[in-house]
C-alpha cells in the first residue's frame, strides 16, 4: 500500500544489488523494487511485483543492473576542477600556494554542475564540504549552493568549512622570522588571524544553516576544515555543538602528507588522531578526509572508536599524498568511505572509476591466501554503506532494503557485457567494478524522483548550464593575479620550513611497492 496519494514507482533489474554487505546474498535476478513516495516499500522479483502493483510507474527495461546510488563523501563543491581553472595538482603544501590563481565561479553554478557530473555517474548523495566558508559572502554562498544542490535533486550533505589558524604555514608565527622584509610585511597579516573572531561567525553560520536547512533528507555537518589549522577551543566547541544537536557528524581533513604527520609530533609529541583522541573528538561521529600519514596505532585507535575516514584515491595520486593504507584500516574495521575531492582520475568526477581506483591501488604484492585483495563488495561498500555512515545517512541510505530512502541507479550493461561478450556466472558486482564506468549509469532516482533518466537531466537544463557557465568564465583580475605571484613567491621558504621536520623515519611507508637493492 502507498501512502495516500503517493506516486509509486516499480523500479527493475535484470540484475539487482540490494546491500553490499550482504555479498552475494545481496544480489538478485529479475527482480524490482517497489518505491512508495520517497522510500523503498519492498524489494523481489519482478513479475510477481508486477503482478501486485499493475499501476505503478515502470523505469528500467529488465536489462539493466538496479543498484544503490553512490555516496561521495567528500567534496568541496567546486565542480569546475583545479585543472580547469589553470592549476596543475601538485603537493599539497605547494597546492595551498598556487589555488589563489583559480578564477571563483558563484554557487549557484557550481552547485548545479556538481550535481549533475555527481549524477551523471551514479552519485546520489554529495558532501559538499567547504573550506575556507568564511567572510562577507559566506552565509549568501551557502544558501545559495544548498538550494541549488535541492533544486537540481542530489541529496545534500553540506559542511560550512573553516580555518582559524596557520592558514598560510604550519606554525606560522615562528615561519614569519625566515622571511625576507618585504615577504614578512605580506604574510603578516595572512599569519596573525582574528581566530576568536572566525571562531564565533563559523558557528553563527553553522548554526543558521543547520536550523534552516537540516533535516529528515539533508544533513548540515559541521567542518573544522584541516584538523590542525584549528584551534583546540575550536574543536572542543564542534563536539559539544555535535552532541548538543544529537550527534552531528564532524568532518575534517588530517594527515593528508607527512607534514601534516610531522607538525603533530613535534607540537603534541603525539599523532595527530591521538591528539584528537585526547581531545575527545575520535567516536563514531568523527570522519577524518584522507588520513593516509597514520600510524599504526592510528588504525587501531580509529577502529575502536568506531570513527570513519573518507579515501580520495586520485586525488592523492595528483598531490603526491601517498595512499592510505585502507586495506588494513578496511580489515581491522575502520568505516571507509569514498570521495572524490574534485580530483578524479579522468579529472570528470566520475565516481565509478574512483571505486575502481579504490580496488585497484591497494593491490600490493602479496599472495598469501587468508590476505586476500579487496573484492567488488568491499569497495562497493565504501562507495555506498559506508559513505552514508560517513556523512550521517547511516542507515537510510546505501542499500535497497524497505524502509530505506529510494536513492538508486540503473546501469546499462551494454560495454560491459557485451563487448562482444562475457561468461555468465562472473559476479556481477565483479563485472561493474572491474568494467563499468560513470558515463554507464543511464537513471538516477533519489528520494523516489527520478532526476536523470536515459542520461538527460529532469531537473536542469545542461546546455544552457554550460552556456551561463562559459559566459561567466573569465580570467582572474590584477589585483588577485599580484596576491597569487606574491604567494608564489613563498614556495621555496615554505619548503625550507618544512623539511627541517621531515625525518626519514617519518615516511616509512604502510605498502612497500617495489625494491632498491
Ligand atoms: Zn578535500
Amino acid at each position: 500500500m502507498s501512502p495516500i496519494g503517493a506516486p509509486e514507482l516499480l523500479v527493475r533489474g535484470r540484475w539487482v544489488i540490494t546491500d553490499a554487505a550482504a555479498c552475494e546474498a545481496g544480489v538478485h535476478s529479475d527482480a524490482a523494487v517497489l518505491v512508495s513516495g520517497s522510500r523503498i516499500a519492498a524489494v523481489g522479483d519482478w513479475r510477481a511485483m508486477r503482478r501486485a502493483h499493475p499501476r505503478a510507474r515502470v523505469v528500467g527495461d529488465g536489462t539493466q543492473l538496479l543498484m544503490p546510488g553512490l555516496v561521495d563523501a567528500h567534496s568541496h563543491g567546486r565542480a569546475l576542477s583545479p585543472i580547469q581553472k589553470g592549476v596543475l595538482n601538485d603537493y599539497l603544501e605547494n597546492n595551498l600556494l598556487d589555488w589563489t590563481f583559480m578564477p571563483v565561479f558563484e554557487p549557484e553554478l557550481t552547485a548545479a554542475l556538481g550535481a549533475w557530473r555527481h549524477l551523471r555517474s551514479g552519485c546520489t548523495t554529495i558532501h559538499h564540504m567547504g573550506f575556507d566558508t568564511d567572510g562577507p559572502q559566506a552565509r549568501r554562498r551557502c544558501e545559495t549552493a544548498i538550494r541549488t544542490y535541492l533544486d537540481a535533486g542530489i541529496r545534500l550533505a553540506f559542511a560550512p568549512g573553516v580555518r582559524n589558524i596557520d592558514r598560510l604555514v604550519l606554525d606560522g608565527v615562528a615561519f614569519l622570522d625566515t622571511l625576507p622584509a618585504d615577504l614578512k610585511a605580506f604574510a603578516e597579516p595572512l599569519v596573525h588571524l582574528d581566530s576568536k573572531r572566525i571562531e564565533e561567525e563559523y558557528f553563527a553560520l553553522f548554526d543558521h544553516l543547520h536550523r534552516r536547512f537540516a533535516s529528515e533528507d539533508t544533513r548540515v555537518l559541521l567542518s573544522p576544515s584541516w584538523a590542525q589549522a584549528v584551534t583546540e577551543s575550536f574543536l572542543v566547541r564542534a563536539k559539544e555543538t555535535a552532541d548538543r544537536l544529537g550527534k552531528v557528524p564532524i568532518h575534517m581533513h588530517c594527515v593528508q602528507t607527512p607534514v601534516q604527520r610531522a607538525f603533530s609530533f613535534r607540537k603534541y609529541g603525539k599523532s595527530a588522531i591521538a591528539w584528537l583522541d585526547d581531545l575527545g573528538l575520535v567516536d563514531e561521529n568523527l570522519t577524518l578526509g584522507h588520513a593516509i600519514w597514520v600510524t599504526d596505532e592510528d588504525i587501531d585507535r580509529l577502529a575502536t572508536r568506531g570513527a570513519s575516514i573518507t579515501s580520495h584515491p586520485s586525488c592523492n595520486l595528483g598531490m603526491r599524498n601517498g595512499l592510505a593504507p585502507i586495506y588494513e584500516m578496511h580489515r581491522r574495521g575502520v568505516n571507509v568511505a569514498m570521495g572524490l575531492d574534485d580530483k578524479t582520475i579522468n579529472d570528470d568526477e566520475d565516481a565509478v572509476m574512483e571505486l575502481r581506483m579504490l580496488h585497484r591501488l591497494h593491490r600490493v604484492p602479496d599472495y598469501d591466501l587468508t590476505t586476500p585483495a579487496l573484492n567488488a563488495y568491499d569497495v562497493l561498500r565504501m562507495g555506498t554503506l559506508n559513505g552514508a555512515r560517513a556523512v550521517g545517512f547511516g542507515g537510510q541510505i546505501g542499500a535497497l532494503r524497505p524502509g530505506m530512502k529510494a536513492d538508486m541507479i540503473l546501469v546499462n550493461l551494454d560495454r560491459v557485457l557485451r563487448d562482444p561478450w562475457m561468461i555468465e556466472d562472473l559476479p556481477i558486482a565483479e563485472a561493474f567494478v572491474y568494467r563499468a564506468m560513470g558515463e554507464d549509469v543511464e537513471t538516477a532516482i533519489v528520494g523516489g524522483r527520478v532526476v536523470m533518466q536515459n542520461r538527460t537531466m529532469t531537473t536542469l537544463d545542461v546546455d544552457v548550464l554550460y552556456r551561463e557557465i562559459r559566459k561567466a568564465a573569465r580570467a582572474i583580475g590584477p589585483a588577485q593575479r599580484r596576491h597569487a605571484e606574491t604567494l608564489r613567491r613563498l614556495k621555496p621558504y615554505v619548503q625550507r620550513w618544512y623539511n627541517a621536520w621531515l625525518t626519514p623515519d617519518a615516511m616509512q611507508p604502510f605498502y612497500v611497492l617495489n625494491s632498491r637493492r
